[in-house]
């Protein structure tokens, strides 16, 4: 596979001087590559996953947590569901359901300019965060009503009285002409409320914040997702003129969190006959994870004590 060594996987915070403004830079390249690697998605559905990727990881980013955050989009289209993870200390993982890989706009390769209307459907956008067991769940839902994830996702930060936000997110998986390998990209920009410099009017914060938001329209995908372009050349490029102050970057990488023991526990929770409807014609079990496709497989004598487990649990609880 061609090196993304190019394209760091990174988060890469910043604000934008004299201005109550602050963003993040994400960039996923090999974390992405290794995400899409173990499926065989057509380019637009992994494409839009990695946008879904790069903007949980945007999203988880703005919140304080400790734990696991969650990014799902669920629809009646022909890419049913989108889920996208990110822990707190930088693990990411996804994966997308393709209900119709014979629906004509998965296979005919070119580029839709309303992914989310025609791939996902309508439905809505799901974010939780999951700090543990005895913990609240935070959960924002919106509507799947904008042409793009982006959109979307501005729609739920404007619905939920939230700061002010935009976002851009940018995907690539083969490029004629590029052994960059695939790469995904998110860039967000925040309006702090009550944090204006004071020798700074109104109008001109107002300006400010505009002009932020018109510079990262500007961005090109070609530019979001250039591995010759670095987190600093980009954002010098585009707020050079307001200065821009860099913190330091947090590395990202692909991880999945699957294992035997959670995939046990999971199925200890059905009845004996359930499980045994599951087998296979080889009467075992295989259950395969939906991240990372890894296979755990349970024979006769594994689901025997599968069921004392379920046994127990229930009896304690
Ligand atoms: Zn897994």
């Amino acid at each position: 596979m061609a090196s993304t060594s190019a394209f760091p996987d990174l988060i890469q915070p910043f604000r934008i001087e004299g201005a109550a403004i602050i963003g993040r830079l994400v960039r996923l390249g090999e974390a992405f590559a290794d995400t899409i690697e173990p499926h065989d998605y057509p380019a637009i559905v992994a494409e839009l996953l990695g946008e879904t990727e790069a903007l949980s990881v945007a999203l988880a980013g703005s919140l304080k947590y400790d734990g696991i955050f969650t990014l799902q989009a669920q629809g009646d289209g022909p890419v049913g569901m989108l889920v996208a993870d990110v822990t707190s200390d930088g693990a990411v993982r996804a994966y997308a359901r393709v209900g119709d890989e014979n629906a004509p706009t998965l296979s005919d390769g070119t580029a839709i300019d309303s992914p989310v209307p025609h791939l996902i459907g309508n439905g809505h956008l799901a974010f939780t965060v999951d700090q543990g067991p005895d913990t609240d769940r935070y959960q924002g839902i919106t509507p799947l009503e904008g042409a793009t994830l982006a959109d979307c996702a501005h729609l739920y930060f404007r619905q939920s009285e939230q700061l002010e936000t935009a976002i851009k997110l940018a995907a690539v998986v083969d490029e004629t002409g590029s052994h960059a390998g695939p790469r995904a990209a998110a860039f967000m920009i925040q309006r702090l409320p009550g944090e204006k410099p004071a020798d700074i009017p109104d109008e001109d914060a107002e300006e400010r914040w505009r002009r932020a938001v018109i510079l990262m329209s500007s961005l090109k995908t070609s530019e979001m997702l250039d591995p010759d372009l670095s987190p600093r050349d980009l954002l010098f490029r585009l707020y050079h003129e307001d200065g821009v102050r860099m913190y330091d970057s947090r590395p990202l990488r692909f991880e999945c969190r699957c294992s035997r023991k959670k995939v046990a526990d999971v199925l200890s929770r059905f009845a004996p006959e359930n499980l045994a409807d599951m087998k296979t014609d080889e009467g075992v079990l295989v259950a395969t994870c939906e991240f990372c496709r890894a296979e755990y497989r349970f024979d006769d004598d594994d689901l025997v004590t599968l069921n004392e487990l379920r046994k127990k649990s229930n009896s304690t609880s």
